[in-house]
């Protein structure tokens, strides 16, 4: 059986983890944060749960999705074997650049490495191991086993026969991979945040509160979750990183991070994961918005 590494238990490694466990692969999940190991296999149990409730996967299927999954505190250890490795740790630069140089240090001459990042360049992170060919965006879309998209990004170097490759694997996963080019937030995001952005200032400005702003997209332009509570289930921080991004990128004003969505991220209001942002959620829960403090 094929084994792949996912690096990152968070929101979206533990997604990632669970669709290619799920089609059948071996996966290595791996975190330096031990408690984010744990919390991954509870919300992908969880998650099994809820499509047995819906009678889309029996106890059984949930049980082997569940035992093809090994969780690892060690990279080195993690990423042995693996053909590909899909990288879905923070939205840092820096962080990102210890671990594919790390990555290209240890793993075979023929692993793939991928990375979900939502915005930063797969050249520069290519360019930090000495496979550029071998690196490309695979970028999956929150939450991962609902969500049909992969964004695949090809860097300026990304071969054509790892792109195939990629492409291939996620249809694989039951997904619909587009294949688009490495510039700031490539489409989605490029599109998506400028959109939260002026939701936020127009939340800043006082034009209108929370509520108004949110029912007005759903309801007026058929979107099926307001920009600023997507923001919240986004992550706060994860928008500001893809902002910034896009602002040096381009170096256009019109990209700049609304002050609010600064402040807040500064105080530690992230959204859903910290369980406040635009909204106050119960713990432990995105489906339940209490109220919102605006
Ligand atoms: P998150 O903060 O929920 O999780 C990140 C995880 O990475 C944490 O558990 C952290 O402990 C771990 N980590 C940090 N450094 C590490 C290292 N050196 N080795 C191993 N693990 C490490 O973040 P997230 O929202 O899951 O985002 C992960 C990536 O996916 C980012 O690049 C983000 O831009 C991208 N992404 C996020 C979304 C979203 O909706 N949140 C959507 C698409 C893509």
């Amino acid at each position: 059986m094929q084994q792949v590494t996912v690096i990152g238990a968070g929101t979206m490694g533990n997604g990632i983890a669970h669709v290619f466990a799920q089609t059948g692969f071996m996966v290595n999940l791996v975190d330096t944060q031990p408690e984010a190991l744990s919390r991954a296999i509870n919300t992908i149990g969880k998650n099994l749960d809820r499509m047995i409730v819906k009678g889309s996967l029996t106890e059984e299927q949930k049980q082997t999705t569940l035992a093809r999954l090994t969780t690892f505190t060690e990279l080195d250890k993690a990423c042995s074997g693996s053909f590909l490795v899909v990288e879905a740790a923070s939205e840092n630069f820096n962080i990102k650049e210890k671990i594919f140089k790390q990555l290209d240090a240890i793993c075979d001459k023929t692993t793939i490495l991928a990375s979900n990042t939502s915005s930063i360049s797969i050249t520069k992170i290519g360019a930090c191991t000495q496979r550029p060919n071998q690196v490309i965006g695979m970028h999956f879309m929150n939450p991962v086993p609902v969500m049909k998209l992969v964004e695949v990004i090809r860097g300026y170097a990304t071969s054509d026969e790892v792109t195939k490759t990629i492409m291939e694997m996620s249809q694989q996963l039951g997904k619909v991979p587009v294949e688009v080019n490495d510039y700031p937030g490539f489409v989605a995001n490029r599109i998506l945040m400028p959109m939260i952005n002026e939701a936020i200032y127009t939340l800043y400005e006082g034009v209108a509160g929370v509520y108004e702003i949110d029912t007005v997209m759903k309801l007026g332009m058929a979107h099926p979750m307001g920009p600023l509570q997507l923001a919240d289930f986004i992550g706060l921080d994860v928008c500001l990183a893809i902002l910034n991004v896009l602002h040096q990128g381009f170096g256009n004003p019109k990209y700049a991070p609304c002050p609010l969505l600064v402040n807040m991220v500064t105080a530690g209001y992230l959204g859903v994961k910290t369980g406040e942002g635009f909204y106050t959620y119960t713990a432990g829960s995105k489906d339940l918005v209490v109220s919102s403090r605006f």
